[in-house]
């Protein structure tokens, strides 16, 4: 079926009482559309109900709306406390995690009278507090391969709020199965992004700008990169935004929209994201058809990427002026090499790496740089291993290259 039928039927301003059908595709769990509102509801979100795009109708969608919130974390706090107060009639949380000293700087679904508690519990206490109509439903487990779908299947959307690639993944690819919404954010100290994936809405999934997972190992956890309290604040609202605006069937979404916010700079950008027709979960020939387990394959996985020799930003920037010929090959995304770039780098996305070496001249010194050094490490030891021998991995990336050798480079 064709990307553009679905983008008409699905979010196109359609307002009858069957919008939320659009939300997936039919095979799966049909929600209810809406259901009615007491007296104490009326006037509880009598706010709402003034606004002409909301009105009873939609407020009694959101009602009939069931929400899963993957993680009650930093992204996950802000998102489910404010699709509670706004009267999202179901709330799902996954977190197999208890409540810690150092989440409280951005997690406001726990205080500190929660330290130790599962994170699960004191999110459902806080909720029910803000909103008593709500039906909290508590998964005090990892999604995992074996209950993800299970899990999803009585949900409408999904707001991911995870901090690992392995659910990141993993939520990715149970919603394209089921076509649902993937209200996707993350965040890195100053930064955030948000974009809401689906493909059945017309719009490209996470695979179809990042097809495989980093090399195992090496991916900084928000724990050891550190992030701004208020940060996850800013992006799970959006999110929440975004989940409201689906439900609710108004709006401009951010299916094929990446918005990047940089607190810093307090600025917003924007960037166009197209699906891939080739890509592994979407695409028009799909390989990945059922849920994948990263973690056990992170776990068990040799550390790859000590093999690699690395060099830093600086000694680079000293080679590059040396000179000698090299060849400094970027492979991020597009749509990255659009936002920040070194003069002089060749282009080639990680994923088309494997097509596209007879690019690149073998007998070359070839620098590999991505945005923070963990995809240019999983190309630099392809490379290695296809026969390339002067490979090294920049250390840091081009993040790394904006904070200590241009800073004209935008970081995000
Ligand atoms: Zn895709």
């Amino acid at each position: 079926m064709g990307a553009g039928e679905e983008l008409e039927t699905g979010l196109s301003g359609r307002k009858d009482s069957s919008q939320i059908e659009n939300l997936s595709r039919p095979g799966s769990t049909p929600p209810a559309t809406t259901i009615a509102l007491s007296a104490e509801e009326q006037r509880r979100y009598s706010r709402h109900i003034l606004i002409p795009e909301i009105g009873r109708e939609g407020q009694e969608k959101l009602k009939a709306a069931r929400v899963l919130c993957l993680g009650a974390g930093g992204l996950g706090s802000p998102a489910a406390l404010y699709l509670a107060a706004a009267g999202v009639g179901t709330i799902g949380i996954v977190d197999d995690d208890q409540v810690a000293l150092s989440n409280l700087h951005r997690q406001l679904l726990h205080g500190t009278a929660d330290i130790g508690r599962p994170k699960t519990e004191s999110a459902r206490d806080r909720l029910r507090e803000i909103n008593p109509h709500l039906e909290v439903r508590l998964h005090a487990c990892r999604f995992e391969s074996g209950n993800a779908e299970e899990i999803l299947r009585d949900y409408d959307l999904i707001v991911d709020g995870t901090d690992n690639f392995a659910t990141r993944y993993l939520s990715n690819d149970v919603a394209v199965f089921a076509g649902k919404p993937n209200v996707y954010g993350s965040i890195f100290r100053f930064d955030g992004q948000t974009t809401v994936f689906a493909p059945h809405l017309g719009g490209p999934c996470y695979r179809c700008l990042f097809p495989e997972p980093p090399p195992p190992g090496s991916v900084p956890s928000c724990a050891e990169a550190g992030v701004l309290g208020v940060l996850p604040g800013i992006v799970g609202t959006m999110q929440a935004t975004e989940a409201l605006k689906l439900i609710l069937g108004i709006g401009d979404s951010l299916v094929g929209r990446l918005l990047h916010f940089d607190a810093l700079k307090m600025k917003f950008r924007e960037f166009n994201l197209r699906k891939d027709p080739d890509c592994p979960v979407c695409g028009e020939h799909p390989t990945i058809t059922r849920p994948i387990d990263y973690e056990m394959f992170c776990q068990g996985a040799p550390d790859l990427t000590r093999a690699v020799p690395q060099i830093g930003v600086r000694a680079l920037h000293e080679r590059m002026q040396s000179g000698q010929p090299y060849i400094l090959l970027d492979v991020r995304e597009p749509f990255e090499f659009e936002l920040a770039r070194i003069d002089g780098a060749n282009l080639i996305p990680l994923g088309e790496l494997p097509q596209r070496t007879s690019e690149l001249d073998r007998s070359s010194e070839i620098f590999v740089l991505c945005h923070s050094g963990m995809r240019s490490e999983r190309a630099a030891e392809f490379l290695r291993a296809a026969g390339f021998p002067r490979v090294s991995n920049v250390t840091g990336g081009i993040d790394a290259w904006s904070e200590e050798v241009d800073p004209n480079v935008p970081r995000y």
